[in-house]
């Protein structure tokens, strides 16, 4: 019998099942995918577009296009509920879409309590298309005065994002950026002894300050305020200060993991809702919570696409492992790299060429559907 699988967002863990679409329609399904945007951006390269390393072009998929292309239908829009006993979602336009299966890859945002009025010249890292209002901002700026950069955060982003702000400004013609880091505690705290130190020499060796014991309060355009009272004024601030899943699984009152992820079983289905799956940085994997990195993204792709059709076609689901120690490479945005995959850790030239071949290899698989 013909059924109707919805799609919440086209990100990196459903791009198997977009790939794929043909095989649900051939069947009889009906395929609706819902996305506030044409494209998927990829975000491992989100920072190199922003150091206009990349175009825009190479690190977007039109899922649009794809999606229609493979006789599926696209909704412009914004889930922001999921009635699950009904079975349907409901769009920001006040719209509703009933579903037999559905599947959420709906990503993670940037926490925005900190931040006091409007947006205006305030850029979160996500999404990723925003970070070119920011390129074209400072460009702006830089062309006729030395622009101050405030990155309030420690992790990688924030330091991708320093390094490629740095990049962008060193431009003929342009003022270079004056860049500092605020950080709660140090740069990379999460991470190993030897990637802090590299990546530390790295934005030193570049004029690039970092503020440690930084604990900020509240972010309003033009100026960064401590919980000790003192303030710094910046001409752009970006706040990297990690994500946090979509509201939309609390706000559905559907189980979720204590950061508000989708909870998902081991065949990354909801577990209280047996037509429910996702992936990506939405949810939360009972078995072992992962961190919140596109790895795991992708290799629950294959599981994803299968487990989709199996619940369509009333078959046998199969379970996500999530595999062992995975591969981070940091663009330090001056063409050098940090590659660590434990136990192994180096940095410079070779740690880019790496990053930029897995991650063009990667766009290219995809993006080769929409031809
Ligand atoms: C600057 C930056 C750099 C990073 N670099 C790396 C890296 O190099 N390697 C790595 O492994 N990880 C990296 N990460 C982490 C990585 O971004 C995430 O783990 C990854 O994006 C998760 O993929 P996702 O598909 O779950 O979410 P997303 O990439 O956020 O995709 C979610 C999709 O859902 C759509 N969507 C959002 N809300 C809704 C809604 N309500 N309804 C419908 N659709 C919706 C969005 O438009 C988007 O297309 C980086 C993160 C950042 C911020």
């Amino acid at each position: 019998m013909s059924k109707h699988l919805v799609l919440a967002g086209g990100g990196h863990a459903h791009m198997v099942t977009l790939s794929n679409l043909r095989r649900f329609t051939e069947k009889g399904h009906r395929v609706t995918v819902i996305q506030p945007s044409e494209h998927h951006y990829y975000s491992g390269m989100g920072p190199g577009m922003l150091g206009q390393t990349y175009t825009p072009g190479a690190i977007r998929f039109a899922t649009r296009h794809v999606v229609e292309k493979m006789g599926g239908t696209f909704v412009l829009g914004r889930i922001v509920k999921i009635d699950a006993a009904a079975g349907s979602v409901q769009l920001e336009s006040g719209d509703a879409i009933p579903y037999d299966v559905m599947s959420c890859n709906v990503g993670s945002q940037v926490p925005q309590n900190m931040i006091n009025g409007a947006l205006d010249d305030i850029y979160l890292v996500k999404p990723i298309e925003r970070l070119l209002d920011a390129q074209r901002r400072i460009f702006e700026l830089a062309s006729r005065k030395k622009p101050s950069v405030g990155i309030v955060g420690g992790g990688p982003s924030a330091v991708e994002i320093a390094g490629n702000a740095w990049k962008l400004t060193r431009k003929p013609g342009l003022h270079p950026a004056a860049i500092r880091i605020l950080t709660k505690t140090t740069i990379m705290p999460h991470h190993p002894e030897g990637v802090r130190t590299k990546a530390l020499a790295s934005l030193k060796r570049r004029g690039i300050e970092i503020v440690k014991n930084c604990d900020v309060q509240d972010i309003r355009t033009g100026r960064v305020t401590e919980v000790s009272g003192r303030s710094q004024e910046f001409d752009i601030v970006f706040v990297a200060v990690g994500v946090v899943p979509s509201p939309v699984f609390r706000e559905s009152g559907i189980p979720t993991g204590p950061d508000g992820g989708l909870l998902v079983n081991r065949y990354l289905q909801s577990t209280a809702y047996s037509n429910i799956f996702g992936g990506g940085d939405c949810i939360h994997f009972q078995e072992s919570p992962l961190d919140r990195v596109g790895v795991y993204a992708v290799r629950q792709n294959a599981v994803i696409c299968q487990n989709l059709m199996a619940a369509l076609e009333g078959k046998a689901l199969q379970a996500f492992d999530p595999g062992g120690d995975y591969l981070l490479i940091f663009n330090l945005g001056d063409g050098t790299g940090i590659f660590y995959k434990r136990p192994i850790l180096f940095g410079g030239r070779l740690a880019f060429i790496i990053k930029d071949y897995i991650d063009r290899r990667f766009m290219r698989r995809f993006q080769a559907l929409e031809s």
